[in-house]
């Protein structure tokens, strides 16, 4: 029997209601006690929280590991070695890799893979469409049956109304969400970033938030139609959240995330050409920064994932109409948030918390993940919020480092991780055991 103790921790369970100083207990992988423990067997292994927060593991429905195809940029191993360093325990890697994962064959690789190579659990997303085209839509029964928690084109919208019809409607034969990556080509275009006062002053060519918000009401629509559960990725701009709003408010089957990115930075990082703050979608006003905030608060975007989006330097170094998209995300997820929204009295921290656990394990049903629930695997992260960091290009177990809060200050140091049990990350030491 293998039992670890994690001691004197304030723990914060927002599945359970929680928010006390006490012990949490850890027999063969799974939550045994939660409270303070004075009887346990002898010679556990202890790990000392005290004057630290100690939580779920973190869930992000949103990551790229790149792999298979561009194992250059990121790997399972170097993906998930990442997340565990930024707390996370569970995440859902995207589809469009080379090949893509359209089939059971590709899903089972990843799984595979996995199995070898994380150190986080990994819950493949398969595509909607074949090759990511758009076209024709993949045998959702054999991805099902592969083990995929969802559905998404992510990288590319679905264009086609009809196709995003039929997707809903067969997702609902098997309980999945379609995770929605919603841009109106035509609309954004060649365009580089927000189209608003910095892209005037700078000269780069704009993406109106429009190209979001059409395509968000357009779908907001079809789940009504169908029944389908739509889950909008990456919501970004104010334009798009009366829609949500109203379709919640209608009983539509339809859940949203927003990124750390668009909750705590705007259009202004890019003021001097930063490439890794070129992000799709772009960046927002301070309005669509503060309404989204807001709809964190109100729970019309349920949850925070992080597009974790790894770039090599090569590419990241090219004028900026040219870099690729994207800034990896699981490493600074919770700092920035933490920061940027609750250090400013914004959220609390257990909402914070919820929104990193509780919320995203929901939407992909992997309860008793992302609680503390008696039973559940011991997914834990361990938090010290009286330190900070200074976020420099070393500061990443990612194998990229295209991040867009490089040169900030964050506060809110993720010190351990566990995955069922075992310490699969330690900030001291951080060589992965
Ligand atoms: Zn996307």
């Amino acid at each position: 029997m293998e039992t670890t103790i994690i001691k004197n921790g304030r723990i914060i369970d927002p599945a359970n209601n929680l928010d006390t100083i006490g012990d949490i207990l850890i027999v063969d992988g799974v939550i045994a006690k939660v409270g303070v423990i004075d009887d346990f067997p002898s010679d556990p292994v202890v790990i000392d929280a005290t004057d630290k927060i100690v939580c779920p593991g973190f869930i992000d429905l949103h990551t790229h590991l790149r792999e298979p195809g561009r194992e250059d940029k990121e790997t399972i191993k170097t993906g998930t070695m990442a997340a565990a360093a930024g707390g996370y325990t569970s995440i859902c890697p995207m589809g469009n890799t080379s090949p893509v994962c359209d089939s059971a064959a590709v899903v089972k690789f990843i799984k595979t893979r996995a199995d070898i190579d994380a150190i986080v659990n990994v819950y493949p997303m398969g595509t909607v469409t074949k090759n990511l085209a758009g076209e024709e839509i993949v045998e959702f029964g054999d991805l099902y049956y592969a083990g995929v928690k969802g559905f998404t084109d992510d990288g590319n919208p679905v264009m086609n109304a009809e196709i995003m019809r039929r997707a809903l409607e067969y997702s609902t034969m098997f309980g999945l969400p379609i995770l929605d990556h919603c841009e109106d080509k035509q609309l954004s275009d060649e365009g580089v970033m927000h189209d608003g006062l910095v892209s005037t002053r700078i000269g780069l060519k704009g993406i109106p938030p429009q190209a979001e918000s059409i395509q968000v009401a357009r779908d907001v629509d079809l789940a009504a139609m169908t029944g389908g559960h739509i889950h909008i990725q990456h919501v970004s701009k104010k334009a798009s959240l009366c829609h949500i709003r109203q379709g919640k408010k209608q009983g539509v089957n339809i859940t949203a995330e927003a990124t750390p990115h668009h909750l705590c930075l705007t259009d202004e990082k890019l003021a001097d050409f930063n490439t890794n703050a070129k992000m799709n979608p772009p960046l927002g006003s301070e309005e669509d920064r503060q309404a989204l905030i807001e709809a964190l608060i109100d729970g019309t975007i349920d949850c925070i994932a992080t597009d974790h989006a790894p770039h090599t330097d090569i590419e990241k170094d090219m004028p900026i109409t040219l870099a690729p998209f994207g800034t990896i995300g699981l490493e600074t997820a919770f700092p920035a948030c933490y920061t940027y929204l609750v250090k400013t009295s914004r959220l609390s921290v257990s909402m914070l918390i919820q929104k990193m656990t509780q919320a995203p394990a929901d939407i992909i049903k992997i309860a008793p993940r992302g609680s503390l629930s008696l039973g559940a695997p011991a997914d834990i992260t361990i938090i010290d919020l009286n330190k900070s960091q200074l976020i420099t290009k070393d500061f990443f177990h990612s194998k990229s480092s295209n991040n867009c809060f490089i040169g900030e200050t964050l506060c809110g140091v993720i010190t351990t991780t566990l995955v069922s049990g075992k310490v699969v990350f330690r900030r001291d030491d951080p060589k992965i055991t």
